[in-house]
């Protein structure tokens, strides 16, 4: 997998990048005009309450300036009302009562003599002035400067504890002599409460200001804050510096520009991040994809290069897939197969039915697991043999979806596998007829020995009865003995032809022992001749077992041959040659035994193969065939090395059930 797990890096194009870049740059153009619109609108506001400000600054410092003229008034017509009243103090008291009662801001109300003496007043005699000491002027400054100028006077303001106050002083004059003068004190902050509507003080702090920039009075609702945009106008009357600061309050509106603001830059905020996380989720995706691609060119490269026919069917029979190996075996093209139901156009319609009979089993989910093998039809009409393997087809949801089959064609396979069957056939023919030939001459050493003694007897026989001294039973006994010998001869004249008409082998009940003892009686004279003792072990019981007499003689023979032929070497009273059977629960061991030169370990592993041979005129030919018999007989053959020196070659047949 690692071919696939490439750094991210490198997997991904360099236009996703631009994806991402794009909308970045929008957002942050969108968030920049925005900022930038907010700023105008703020400035465009900015200007408009600007130029409100100044218009009712300008109209309260009007209303100021009528408001303390006609107290003005009412004073001046009150001192001209004083001069000619007959009960002076009654009318002031009348009068002043009035005023200060419609004029809230007038602090006090009283009237001094020419001395400056306070000859009426109102609400008490203690006018504001008394309580402080920062007068800049005095009352008697003032009502000189009122005398003088014989017009109403203002004078500086002043600053008590609790409020600020400026005075008017108003000279009465009865005819043109001088009779006293009214002050009229005024509260600052009692007139911008009388005077200011309710709605300047929503909008604006109002503050009243002297020359040395302290605040003398003021008026708000609201914490103007940090705001800027402020007025300030002289306030005459009074005059002396006074003036009128007037600050905007901080508007609502701003707080909802700064909301909009701060959620503007939240939602930016937001979108980056959330373009952040896409980029990443995008480059994981694009990993995926392209990990996809390269698993999927490597699955189609790697289908592309099989050599194996692939198909796959969904659960209806349906094909749905071949790969390029399958349509080259068959001949067809993907179209010719692709949606095909059965039968196909590649089964052999001579072998239909078993055809349609597997795949119905392999829908039904019983394809053997070892696979099956078929004979299909290439588009030439040639066959081919198949060998099939189906294996369920399982999607990504782990939903079966169908199977998925693999083809081998096995043609050439079970073409050679039969020539390889023809030529082992052949050679075991041939091996036959040389074993055969090696049997013929041992044979025909074997006939020598019975021929011979007849012949000897015979001799005997015919020499007697031409000396004329003989008895009848010793005639008898020499032609009992020529007899016998005749027997024996044609006991091996019909193992030839035995051995020479079998084609088949012929599976009959047999003992084990008499095949054995038959074995020995062949080889016995080419024992003696090599001074080979052959020893029998054979238990009393035996009990039957299912062979070709003539083969397993065969083999007895050859091992038995091949086992004196080894001890050639050795000195005559070790040539032993031992038989022995040992029966098994279900099967006989027969074991021959020699005192030979043993096997070495690297030739035992070649001893059964054909022509494997170390004698300068053997074939080579007779274990192998040996193992074939043994093997036909559902029996096994080995090699083992003789602990008292020499070899043991062992065979095992099966028993027959008792
Ligand atoms: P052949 O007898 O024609 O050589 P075999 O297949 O019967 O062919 O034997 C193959 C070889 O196995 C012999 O050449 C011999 O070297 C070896 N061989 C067989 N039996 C024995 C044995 N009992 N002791 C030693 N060597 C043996």
């Amino acid at each position: 997998m690692k071919r696939i797990m490439r750094p991210l890096r490198e997997t991904t194009p360099p236009w996703s990048s631009w994806y991402l870049t794009m909308p970045k740059l929008a957002v942050s153009l969108l968030v920049i005009l925005l900022v930038v619109l907010l700023w105008l609108l703020q400035n465009n506001e900015k200007e408009e309450q600007r130029a409100t400000l100044i218009a009712d600054v300008l109209w309260l410092e009007q209303s100021i300036h009528f408001h303390v003229l006609s107290n003005v008034e009412q004073l001046q017509q009150l001192s001209l009302d004083l001069a000619k009243d007959e009960t002076p103090e009654k009318l002031f008291d009348t009068r002043a009562r009035h005023l200060i009662r419609t004029n809230s801001e007038l602090a006090q109300i009283a009237w001094l003599d020419n001395d400056g003496v306070m000859r009426a007043a109102l609400p008490n005699h203690i006018s504001p002035r008394q309580e402080v000491t920062n007068t800049r002027d005095t009352r008697e400054e003032l009502a000189e400067l009122a005398r003088k100028l014989g017009k109403p006077v203002f004078s500086r303001t002043f600053t008590s504890l609790k409020d600020s106050f400026f005075e008017l002083y108003v000279p009465v004059y009865n005819g043109n002599r001088l009779a006293g003068i009214l002050v009229a004190t005024h509260s600052l902050a009692g007139q911008i409460n009388q005077i200011v509507p309710w709605w300047f003080t929503e909008k604006y702090q109002l503050q009243i200001i002297d020359d040395d920039g302290r605040i003398l009075a003021s008026k708000s609702k609201l914490n103007p804050g940090r705001s800027t945009i402020s007025h300030q106008v002289a306030l005459d009357p009074p005059g002396y510096g006074v003036s009128m600061l007037v600050t905007v309050n901080r508007a609502s509106s701003s707080a909802v520009q700064s909301l909009i603001m701060t959620l503007i830059i939240l939602l930016a905020v937001a979108v980056f991040w959330s373009l952040w996380a896409m980029r990443g989720l995008m480059r994981r995706r694009l990993a995926a994809e392209q990990a996809l691609r390269t698993e999927h060119a490597f699955r189609k490269a790697m289908e592309d290069s099989l050599t194996i026919g692939m198909r796959a069917r969904d659960r209806e029979g349906r094909i749905t897939y071949v790969n390029p190996a399958f349509c080259e075996m068959t001949g067809f093209v993907p179209a010719d197969l692709i949606g095909a139901l059965p039968p196909y156009p590649y089964w052999n319609p001579d072998d239909q039915e078993r055809t349609q009979q597997l795949h119905n089993k392999v829908l039904d989910g019983q394809a053997p697991r070892e696979g099956f093998e078929l004979r299909f039809r290439r588009k030439n009409g040639e066959h081919f043999d198949a060998l099939v393997y189906e294996a369920p087809l399982i999607d990504a949801d782990g939903q079966h979806t169908g199977w998925m089959g693999s083809v081998l064609d096995i043609t050439e396979r079970k073409q050679a596998e039969e020539l390889a069957r023809q030529q082992e056939e052949k050679l075991q023919i041939t091996s036959r007829l040389v074993t055969m030939g090696e049997m013929a001459s041992t044979l025909a050493h074997e006939l020598n020995q019975p021929l011979s003694a007849i012949s000897s007897y015979n001799t005997g026989c015919i020499n007697k009865l031409d000396s004329g001294n003989y008895s009848a039973n010793e005639l008898r006994g020499a032609m009992e003995k020529l007899g016998v010998q005749a027997q024996r001869a044609g006991k091996i004249i019909r193992r030839v032809h035995d051995f020479v008409r079998k084609s088949e082998p012929k599976l009959a009940e047999c003992d084990l022992a008499e095949i054995v003892d038959d074995a020995i009686g062949f080889i016995e004279h080419f024992a003696q001749k090599r001074l080979v003792r052959i020893e029998r072990q054979i238990p009393g019981w035996r009990q039957p077992l299912l062979a070709d007499q003539v083969m397993i003689e065969q083999v007895l023979l050859n091992l038995m041959r091949n086992a004196i032929e080894a001890m050639n070497d050795k000195p005559p009273q070790d040539r032993l040659l031992s038989i022995q059977l040992i029966q098994h629960e279900r099967q006989i061991e027969v074991r021959v035994i020699d005192r030979g030169s043993g096997i070495a370990a690297e030739i035992q592993e070649r001893l059964f193969t054909p022509f494997f041979s170390t004698k300068p005129d053997g074939m080579g030919m007779g274990l192998n065939i040996c193992r074939s018999i043994i093997e036909f007989h559902k029996g096994r053959l080995w090699v083992e090395n003789n602990p008292a020196g020499g070899t043991i070659f062992v065979f095992t047949l099966p028993l027959l059930a008792p």
